[in-house]
Formats: C-alpha cells, sequence, structure tokens
C-alpha cells in the first residue's frame, strides 16, 4: 500500500476517485514543483487546519491520533490502541483496510456504535466531498470498526460574531455515502492497478477544472493559439462545442456573418483588425463622471471565522482603501488607509473613506458592485457615519461596463478585468514593478498582516505594509489613467 506523499494533503490522497493520471503523478512525483503549494494554497491549507482545530473542541475528550501523514504504520497502531483503550472521540483516526489508507477528521461513538466526521471549512455541503467519506466509511469498516453513521461538519454561514456557540453544523449524509460505497472495492482495486502500471493515458476534459483547477493542466493540455475561439467573451459551452464542430480554431476562423452579442461581436472586429476598436457611445458613457471626482479601491479579507461584531464566515471586511482625488482642473491628490493589527479596523477605515470623498461628485470604481458592498458593509458596521457612506455609494460610476460596452483591444484577450485591460490601454502603467500585483495575494497578506501578526516578524509586517500600499495606490492611479486615455480615445 502506498503511504501518502508528504507535500499533499491526506483528503487528497483519499479521493481514491480523482483522476487517475494525476494521482499517479501525486505518489510517483510526490516532489514534483506542481505539487508545492504557493503562498494563496498554503493559505487555504492553514486555514482548514485551523478550522479543523476549531471543530475538535467541539467534542467532549478525544484522542488525537498526533502522526505525520506519511507515518502509516504509527498512525493506524496508535488508533487501534485509543479504540482499545476504550476513547469514545478519536481524532485523526488511520485505517489500512480494504486495500487503502483513510484518515478520518473525527471517529466519535454513539451508544455502541460509530459515526464518522468529516470537518470541512466551506459554508456547504458540495457533492464533491461525498466520495471522500465513502472511502473513508469503506475503509473503517474494513479494518473491524462497526460506522453506521457519516456526517459532514461544516462552516455555519448564520454563525454571527461574538456568538461562535454555533460556528459548526453537522449534516448527515449516511444515505449518500451508503449509496456510493458498493463501487469503492472496484474503484479502489482500478486505482491501486493503475499506479503499479505505466501513466494512465487519459483525455483531459471536466475533470481538469471541477471541482478544482488540477496543478497538472500545463503537462495534459496542449498550449492554445492566441485569439483561441475559447477566449470569446462569454462563450456558452454549447456554442463552443458547434465551433469545435465547425472547425473555428481561432477568432480569425468565425465567418463575419455569425450572430454574436456586441462585445463578442466587436471583440471579433479587434481581432480580425488586429486593432483598438471603439464604438459610438463612449464620450455619453464617460460623461457620468463629474469632476471633482474620486477613484476608489478598497481590499478586503475574508476569514473563515469571523473575528469582528456582526461578522459571518468568510464574510468581506473592507480593510484597506486607497483613492485618487482629481480636481476639476486635474489637480490630483491621493488618500490611503490600511487598518492596524490591533482590533476592528471599521470605524478608522469609514472615517478614512468618507474624509477622502468629501465634496467629490462621482466616485469611480472598477466592477463596483465590491466597493459598492464594502461602503454597505462600513455604513452597517459603523452607524454615524452611514448618511455619508451611503451618500459615497450612490455617487458610484463603474467604469467597467464604459469599457466592456464600447472598447475591445486585442490585448484584452477575452477579459475585462482591470489586469487585463490596463497593460492594452495604458502600457506605461503595469504592476510587473509591484511585489504583491493582484488581489487575492493582497487579501491573503492582509490576512496574516492583521489576524496573525505574530506569524510574521515586524520587519516583515512593515515590508508587507509598504507592499500593500503601494498595490492599492497602484489600483487607483490606474483608473485615473485610464478614465484619462478613455477620453482620448471618445468619438
Ligand atoms: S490536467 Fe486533467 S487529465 Fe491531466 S492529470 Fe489533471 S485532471 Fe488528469
Amino acid at each position: 500500500m502506498a503511504a501518502p506523499p508528504r507535500n499533499i494533503s491526506k483528503s487528497r490522497f483519499c479521493v481514491g476517485l480523482q483522476c487517475l493520471r494525476r494521482l499517479w503523478w501525486e505518489i510517483h512525483e510526490p516532489d514534483a514543483p506542481e505539487l508545492k503549494p504557493d503562498d494563496r494554497l498554503q493559505a487555504v491549507f492553514d486555514r482548514g487546519h485551523r478550522v479543523g482545530e476549531l471543530a475538535r473542541e467541539r467534542f467532549v475528550g478525544g484522542t488525537l491520533i498526533d502522526f505525520e501523514p506519511w507515518k502509516v504504520g504509527e498512525r493506524v497502531d496508535a488508533t487501534a490502541a485509543a479504540l482499545r483503550a476504550g476513547a469514545n472521540v478519536v481524532f485523526e483516526a488511520s485505517f489500512a483496510a480494504g486495500g487503502v489508507f483513510a484518515a478520518l477528521d473525527v471517529l466519535e461513538k454513539r451508544k455502541r456504535a460509530w459515526t464518522l466526521v468529516e470537518v470541512k471549512a466551506t459554508l456547504d455541503v458540495k457533492e464533491q466531498f461525498l466520495p471522500d467519506v465513502a472511502v473513508q466509511l469503506y475503509a473503517a469498516r474494513a479494518a473491524g470498526v462497526d460506522v453506521r453513521g457519516a456526517e459532514l461538519m461544516h462552516l455555519n454561514r448564520d454563525c454571527t460574531y461574538p456568538d461562535l456557540d454555533d460556528l459548526f453544523v453537522r449534516d448527515d449524509v449516511t444515505d449518500e455515502v451508503e449509496a456510493l460505497l458498493p463501487a469503492i472495492p472496484r474503484q479502489i482495486r482500478k486505482m491501486r492497478a493503475s499506479l503499479e502500471g505505466k501513466l494512465p493515458e487519459i483525455e483531459p476534459g471536466e475533470q481538469c477544472s471541477s471541482p478544482y483547477d488540477c496543478p497538472f493542466v500545463a503537462r495534459c493540455h496542449p498550449e492554445l493559439p492566441e485569439h483561441h475561439v475559447s477566449t470569446l467573451y462569454r462563450l456558452h459551452p454549447k456554442r463552443r462545442a458547434e465551433f469545435d464542430e465547425a472547425g473555428f480554431e481561432t477568432i480569425h476562423d468565425i465567418p463575419d456573418d455569425v450572430r454574436l452579442s456586441n462585445v463578442a461581436a466587436r471583440q471579433v472586429r479587434a481581432v480580425k483588425a488586429g486593432e483598438l476598436v471603439v464604438d459610438d457611445g463612449l464620450g455619453e458613457a464617460l460623461a457620468a463622471i463629474e469632476y471633482p471626482a474620486a477613484f476608489l479601491d478598497f481590499e478586503s479579507i475574508n476569514p473563515a471565522v469571523p473575528v469582528w461584531d456582526g461578522c459571518r464566515p468568510y464574510q468581506h471586511v473592507p480593510v484597506q482603501v486607497s483613492c485618487h482625488v482629481v480636481g476639476a482642473r486635474g489637480r490630483t491628490e491621493h488618500h490611503d488607509h490600511l487598518a492596524n493589527a490591533a482590533g476592528d479596523p471599521r470605524a478608522a477605515l469609514a472615517e478614512a473613506v468618507v474624509g477622502a470623498c468629501e465634496g467629490v461628485r462621482s466616485v469611480v470604481a472598477y466592477n463596483a458592485g465590491f466597493e459598492a458592498k464594502c461602503l454597505e458593509h462600513l455604513a452597517d458596521a459603523v452607524p454615524k457615519l452611514r448618511k455619508p457612506l451611503w451618500s459615497i455609494r450612490e455617487r458610484l460610476v463603474d467604469l467597467l461596463p464604459i469599457v466592456r460596452d464600447h472598447v475591445y483591444h486585442p490585448g484584452f484577450a477575452g477579459g475585462f478585468g482591470l489586469k487585463a485591460v490596463l497593460p492594452a490601454l495604458v502600457p506605461a502603467l503595469a504592476y510587473d514593478d509591484l511585489d504583491i500585483a493582484d488581489g487575492d495575494t493582497a487579501s491573503t497578506a492582509l490576512e496574516a498582516l492583521l489576524l496573525a501578526p505574530e506569524s510574521i516578524g515586524a520587519a516583515e509586517g512593515r515590508t508587507l505594509r509598504k507592499q500593500l500600499r503601494a498595490y492599492c495606490e497602484r489600483d487607483t492611479l490606474a483608473l485615473v489613467k485610464l478614465t484619462e486615455r478613455l477620453a482620448q480615445l471618445r468619438t
């Protein structure tokens, strides 16, 4: 029996029903660079571990099988010893039986039979969790343990800080998992046979991106040509299949008489012409921006376990803002605020936003729905500033639809995110000189900085703050420069 590789989570090992090609690489190349988690993935793993530890506190007593994942023999022996000693709750109970190894988050005795509990740092039960639980149930029963129930324990979306008593909910999934059990022995045999042979030949398909992105995509998927049909704006899978059948590989192959949405048709025109296309109406759309105008961007964190009053699991909480204010004569001022580690940051942030936007006529954001939600959140959290925050929200102008509905440059490559649009329209203002250059990285850094400052030293903390401020400032400067460029393009 193969032991779980050292650098992947035990649950991934336990998913015996995943793509066999991927599994083959995970077992035969445990040190593959694709399997080394980057900072973002490591943060997801860390979050899962933290939630797992909090879940354990919900059980009375409990014996922890405390060995590294790859120490299969020690784990199995310690589990057997705990059960012999009469433990009623075992964390990380491990079994090697029925041709498979499985480690259970929690094994809990109810009266005389056992229930296995799989802990997930999610808000819902997802179908893809069930095969994992089925393998665990199969392995525990094969080891002679009378497990009669299976539950998924996950975060409760209605739990509200500071009352964390109902942080978790437990859903009984016994029937769903029992239904999967008959197929498990055959699937395990297939998996073992595949692992003993050569790398399986498996065509790339839905399994490469659903339910999770496979880390080996670059090994299996051929590089797509520039302007591949899949980059066409909002291409429905059915339409994509029709295009494949018709032999259209790139946007250049799509005949002019094919009916498309206005945005996709503009994209096709720009790609075929190899140049920027600007349609009528851009000037009228830009007229919605009245000066003086604030160009606003928030950064947020969404901790799995809420930490400030009124917050729920995974709720986005704004903790940083950047704002460039452009006067009627073009004079520009920059304001920003980044929360400190101590305490609830929202009152100070709300004051900073209200101060920065005082006297402006328009508030410009990119994909402004996010900024609207941040302003609403702050208005609820800081009632004394509710009125001015709602007033700012009412003055929001979203630059994204202005670009999407009037402009296409072949460099957009099918996307209208700021990171796709900016290099094509304002090439002098990129993000590649910044240490933090995207929102997910910023959010991961902010969460560490504010909620786990002890995990980073003081010097690293100061560096991170500098990098975060530079990133957020670049986002709003980008909006100013993009708006100037759009103004030059209007017809
Ligand atoms: S990219 Fe797709 S086919 Fe290749 S290993 Fe991953 S899931 Fe399997």
